[in-house]
C-alpha cells in the first residue's frame, strides 16, 4: 500500500512551501515574458522540471500564443519630477500586458488608464489586458484621489515581441501508464494565494510523488492560466486519452475552509475521492458543481477534451476580498493552511492509488476469520472493531467490480481503514486482485 501522507511533517512542509511563495512572490509574472520564465527556473532548482518555450503565433485550437510581454519600468510623475506611482515599488501598478508608453499629459487624458478599488481605498487592483492592446496603471482610490489636474508624466517601459508562451511540466512514471494530472497556474504577478499557494502545493506533491514510486504516472503542469492550459492541451492532445484524473491547484493557503469543485462529470474517481477525503476531515467543506466558469477546470471540461478534472482550493477565487488585489499577499497566506492543503491533496492522491478492486476467494458464506487469525492481527486501526468491520464488508462486497472506495462509502468507514483491511485479506490469500 503506498503512502503518501503517513510520516510527513505538514508544518515543516507548510513553512517549505510559505518559504517558496515568499521568494517567487516580488516577480512580475504574465502569461509570457521573462517574470514567468524566471519563476519555473526557481521551480527548475528544486525539482527536475521541463521547461517548453512555445512561439509567439502557434495556432493552440482556436487561440493564437501571443507576442512576449517584457517590463522593465513604469511610473507617474508629476510636475514636480516626484514618482507617485512606482512599478518598482509594486509590479501590480501595471495593466499587466501593457504597451509602451512614454508621454506628457494631463489628469483628464491619463484618467480613462487608471484603475483603482472605491470600495478599499488602500488596495491596488490586479488588472491584465492581454488581448486588447492597450496601457495603464493600476493604483490605490487613496492614491487616484489625491492626485490634481496637474500634467504628468507617463512611462511604461515595456515590450510586445516575437518570442515564447513558456510553461513547465515533469512526468513521474509509475507502473501503470494511466496519468493523474496535476495543474497550476503561474501567470499571476505578486499575488500569493491566487497563484503562489497552487505553485507551491504542485511543486511539493512532485517533490513526494517523485520519491513514492506510484502507481500512477503523474504529470505536473505549470502553465499559465487559460492560453497556458489551452497551449498545454493543444501539444499533448496525442497522450490526452491517459489521463485517468486530475486536479487544478489554487488559492490553498488562505485561513478559510476547503472547497471542492466537481468535475463535469459529477461522480468521476476524482469527485468520489475528494468528497470522501474531505468528509472524513476533522473540519467544515464546501462543495461547487460544475460550471464553466472559474479557473482551467472549465478547459479539460470542454467538450472536445472531456476530461475528468476537479478542482481543490480553499475559499474559491472571487469569494475573498483580498481577490485580484494587493492585499492578496504574503499576509493572507499562512504556512498552516498551506501544509493542511498539502495533506489534503496527499490523502486524495494516495486513495487513488490504493483504490483496488478485488475478487473474494471464498464467496460462500462468510469464511472462518478467527481460524486464519485474523482477528487476533488486526492492529492500528484505532479501533480495532472497525478492522473487523471492514473486513466484513469487503467481503461480502468484493465481487471483482465494486473498487474499495465504493465499499468504505457504502460501510461509511474511511477509505484508510478499508485499505488496510483489504492489505490483510490479501496477504491471507482470501481476496484477490480483479
Ligand atoms: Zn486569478
Amino acid at each position: 500500500m503506498l503512502s503518501l501522507e503517513q510520516n510527513i511533517d505538514t508544518n515543516a512542509l507548510g513553512e517549505r512551501m510559505y518559504g517558496l511563495a515568499k521568494r517567487l512572490y516580488p516577480i512580475c509574472r504574465s502569461i509570457t515574458g521573462n517574470g514567468l520564465r524566471e519563476t519555473l527556473r526557481i521551480l527548475q532548482g528544486e525539482i527536475p522540471l521541463q521547461l517548453h518555450e512555445v512561439p509567439t503565433g502557434t495556432q493552440v485550437f482556436d487561440w493564437v500564443v501571443p507576442r512576449e510581454w517584457n517590463i522593465r519600468d513604469a511610473y507617474i510623475k508629476n510636475s514636480r519630477g516626484e514618482k507617485i506611482v512606482n512599478f518598482h515599488e509594486h509590479n501590480l501598478h501595471v495593466l499587466n500586458y501593457s504597451t509602451p508608453v512614454r508621454a506628457r499629459m494631463r489628469l483628464g487624458d491619463l484618467r480613462p488608464h487608471l484603475f483603482s478599488l472605491p470600495e478599499k481605498p488602500e488596495w491596488i487592483p490586479y488588472r491584465t489586458s492581454y488581448f486588447n492592446e492597450n496601457w495603464g496603471f493600476c493604483v490605490s482610490h487613496q492614491q487616484l484621489e489625491s492626485m490634481t489636474d496637474d500634467e504628468y508624466e507617463v512611462v511604461i517601459d515595456s515590450s510586445l515581441e516575437s518570442g515564447a508562451l513558456t510553461y513547465g511540466e515533469l512526468t513521474i512514471p509509475g507502473q501503470s501508464e494511466e496519468q493523474i494530472l496535476l495543474f497550476a497556474h503561474c501567470c499571476h504577478p505578486s499575488l500569493a494565494n491566487d497563484n503562489l499557494s497552487g505553485i507551491a502545493t504542485v511543486l511539493e506533491l512532485a517533490r513526494l510523488l517523485s520519491s513514492a514510486s506510484p502507481k500512477y504516472t503523474y504529470r505536473c503542469v505549470f502553465a499559465p492560466g487559460t492560453i497556458g492550459c489551452i497551449t498545454w492541451l493543444s501539444q499533448n492532445r496525442a497522450e490526452l486519452h491517459k489521463v485517468k484524473s486530475g486536479l487544478v491547484a489554487a488559492v490553498l493557503g488562505d485561513p478559510g475552509q476547503m472547497t471542492y469543485k466537481k468535475t463535469v462529470f459529477g461522480d468521476s474517481l476524482i469527485d468520489r475521492a475528494s468528497l470522501h477525503v474531505l468528509e472524513g476531515k476533522d473540519a467544515q467543506f464546501g462543495t461547487l458543481e460544475f460550471s464553466p466558469y472559474g479557473y482551467d477546470e472549465r478547459q479539460f471540461a470542454s467538450p472536445g477534451i472531456n476530461l475528468p478534472v476537479g478542482r481543490l482550493t480553499r475559499t474559491p477565487n472571487g469569494a475573498y476580498p483580498e481577490y485580484h488585489t494587493s492585499a492578496d499577499n504574503l499576509d493572507l497566506i499562512t504556512p498552516a493552511a498551506l501544509g493542511d492543503s498539502m495533506a489534503t491533496y496527499l490523502s486524495i492522491l494516495a486513495l487513488i492509488e490504493n483504490n483496488l478492486v478485488y475478487q473474494t476467494k471464498l464467496p460462500y458464506c462468510e469464511p472462518q476469520l478467527g481460524r486464519r487469525g485474523l482477528y487476533k492481527t488486526i492492529g492500528g486501526y484505532g479501533n480495532p472493531k472497525e478492522g473487523e468491520l471492514a473486513m466484513l464488508w469487503i467481503l461480502n462486497q468484493s465481487d471483482g467490480r465494486r473498487d474499495l472506495l465504493a465499499i468504505a462509502e457504502r460501510a461509511k468507514l474511511p477509505f484508510h481503514v478499508i485499505a488496510q483491511a483489504a492489505v490483510e485479506l490479501s496477504s491471507a490469500g482470501i481476496i484477490e486482485e480483479a
